[in-house]
């Protein structure tokens, strides 16, 4: 018989009434001749709530307590929801984390899934239940009850279906699917008829909290197409699958994330091994680190700015501390008044400008850029956060996101049905060890690179625009960009990677553009390494494992970037060899 999971969000289970609108559409599907399982979020902002308790009673509650607090949320619903099944008329039971065997690790508050057994829920569902599952929730080794972090309970509702290698999985919202960016920000924005998983993923992990970014890691690795659509129609909704909306467009869709900081450590001396001292403090402490952008150094001191969600600034605070202390770098400064802007699309992947397109989108908005950082499928701005509307909307525009691409695929209702097909020996491998894991897919490098660097840029706003206008109108590929941010100085210095050949063209336009930059330098030998996988940036070990096993080998990193798809660093070309052999022994275990 077809398994079909359906996520019912907070919003969707507010109300008793609500429970009952969800407990119809779950007998609905079981009526159409499918086994269900329905996981739960905790009802309406019933988490916050309880946040907001314990924050009354602690400034800095225990993870371990606040997980203990924010799980009974979960547990209300699904006892509810499996209630209002019962008064139906139908067979429903509930089941928490512990009951269903969720194993996490014992990160509080942000815990990762280790194991699942199926076999209870698979025994229910046999007798004819309808299983009730609470979102969001697991048990660590102790039994201590654990969550998944904000919104996790999609992450439990794709866990599942991997598992039980459900025929559907379908998130049911207060939206009638994805849009090209947050609607309630934006009312132009499109509903999206479908989207790729590593479009979701970067998106989500940007800021489109429309879905956990964790559960699209494990959509991608076990290949679980997801529905999502609203709780409130029968509107077909939009699908996550493996191909993207659109082939050609460069960008697919627009994020934002408001409640971001800047932290910048100041004359880290610049040698091996510094970012290394730093961020592994961060992700010891499970702090997801965006933007990390390194000036490149004068006097052998460097600059290390990177972001970091504002809600984490105290913690990170002390992390970096420690490493100030440890590096000897000269001092700390942070900004805890911007936000993220990114766009997102496969398409960029192979198109020139598209950097440059959404830098003017924002210059003509008279928006300042205060860093910048690109990756493969992703470029993100830091901006004032009184300007981030404002910062989204020019953007949107400027890709023409609201209206549908002429060759958008479709994809079919049933054809989810129809293309199930039993499981790759990669994806049976990866079921049965500790789910979250870290999945690596390749480790390259690319050597013929060069660096260009400009000092002294003034920190206008247009600059970015004028200069990587100019840079492509001469015909030159432009890969890694980064902006640095030491613009309370009234400068800023850019960074970007192309290839060796194109390296002398690139200094001849600089030269002719008229600006006065301090210094335009740059190296004609750097050497790109990447390690690409499966959800990078969230799992912070990757890019500090990165670090580590270059300052090992002595080698010093330039420029980093990071997406959820890969990380890049650069180093100098005579490293590149010896930094790939590195990388290959690190990561042995972690590729598939
Ligand atoms: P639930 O409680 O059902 O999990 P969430 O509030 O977590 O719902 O997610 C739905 C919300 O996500 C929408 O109300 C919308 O405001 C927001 N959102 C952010 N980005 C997007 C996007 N790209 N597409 C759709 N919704 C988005
Ligand atoms: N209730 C949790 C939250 O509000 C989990 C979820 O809704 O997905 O974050
Ligand atoms: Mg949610």
């Amino acid at each position: 018989m077809p398994l079909i999971v359906q996520k019912f969000g907070g919003t969707s289970v507010a109300t008793p009434e609500k429970i009952q609108a969800a407990a119809r559409k779950a007998i609905r599907a079981q009526q159409e001749g499918n086994q269900v399982v329905v996981v739960v979020s905790a009802m309406g902002h019933e988490t916050d709530h309880l946040i907001d308790l314990a924050k009354q009673v602690n400034g800095e509650p225990p993870a371990r307590e606040m997980d203990m607090l924010l799980s009974t949320g979960e547990q209300v619903s699904v006892a509810l929801m499996a209630m209002a099944i019962h008064g139906f008329g139908y067979r429903a039971i509930s089941l928490t984390g512990a009951q269903m065997g969720i194993k996490t690790d014992s990160s509080y508050t942000k815990a990762r899934i280790k194991t699942i057994s199926t076999d209870r829920i698979r025994r229910l569902l046999d007798q004819g239940n309808i299983v009730i599952a609470a979102g969001f929730q697991g048990v660590d080794e102790d039994f201590n009850i654990t969550t998944l972090g904000r919104g996790g309970s999609d992450t439990t509702a794709v866990a599942l279906a991997a598992v039980l290698n459900a025929d559907a999985c379908e998130i049911y919202t207060d939206v009638d699917g994805v849009y090209t960016t947050d609607p309630r920000l934006l009312p132009e924005a499109r509903q999206m008829g479908l989207i790729s998983y590593d479009e979701m993923l970067e998106l989500a992990s940007l800021g489109a909290s429309v879905m956990h970014n964790r559960s699209i890691e494990f959509a991608k690795k076990f290949d679980v197409p997801i529905r999502v659509r609203s709780s409130f129609s029968d509107a077909p909704g939009s699908m996550i699958v493996s191909i993207p909306e659109s082939p050609t467009v460069p960008v697919c869709g627009a994020a934002l994330t408001r409640d971001e900081a800047r932290v910048t450590v100041q004359g880290v001396p610049d040698t091996p091994g510094m970012s290394y001292e730093i961020f592994k403090r961060l992700a010891d402490r499970k702090i997801t680190v965006d933007m990390i952008v390194q000036n490149i150094g004068m006097e052998d001191r460097a600059d290390i700015s990177f972001t970091i969600p504002s809600d984490e600034l105290k913690e990170t605070f002390r992390a970096v501390q420690e490493a100030v202390d440890v590096t000897g770098a000269t001092g700390l400064h942070h900004d805890d008044a911007v936000a993220k802007v990114s766009v997102v699309g496969l398409g960029m992947a192979d198109q020139t400008g598209v950097a440059e397109r959404m830098f003017a989108a924002l210059a003509a908005a008279g928006i300042n850029i205060q860093m910048i950082t690109t990756s493969e499928i992703k470029i993100s701005c830091l901006v004032q956060r009184s300007q981030a509307t404002t910062a989204l909307r020019s953007v949107h525009q400027a890709f023409s996101l609201h209206t549908k691409p002429t060759d958008a695929n479709q994809w079919l209702i049933g054809q989810m049905s129809h293309t199930k097909q039993s499981p790759s020996e990669v994806v049976e491998r990866l079921r049965s060890t500790n789910l979250e894991q870290l999945t690596l897919l390749d480790i390259s490098l690319l050597g013929d690179q060069a660096r260009v660097t400009l000092s002294g840029v003034p920190d206008t706003p247009g600059l970015a625009e004028k200069v990587f206008q100019e840079v492509a109108s001469a015909g030159i590929f432009v890969d890694m960009i980064i902006q640095s941010c030491d613009g309370y100085q009234g400068e800023t210095s850019i960074s970007f990677t192309i290839p060796k050949e194109q390296m002398d063209a690139c200094m001849e336009v600089l030269g002719k553009t008229g600006y006065r930059f301090r210094k335009i330098g740059g190296s004609n030998d750097i050497s790109k390494l990447s390690v690409s996988g499966i959800g990078l940036r969230s799992h912070t070990s990757v890019a500090i494992a990165m670090f580590k096993a270059l300052a090992d080998e002595g080698i010093n990193v330039l420029m980093i970037n990071t997406s959820e798809l890969r990380v890049n660093v650069v180093t100098e070309g005579k490293d590149g060899e010896r930094g790939l052999k590195a990388l290959q022994k690190t990561f042995a275990d972690a590729l598939v």
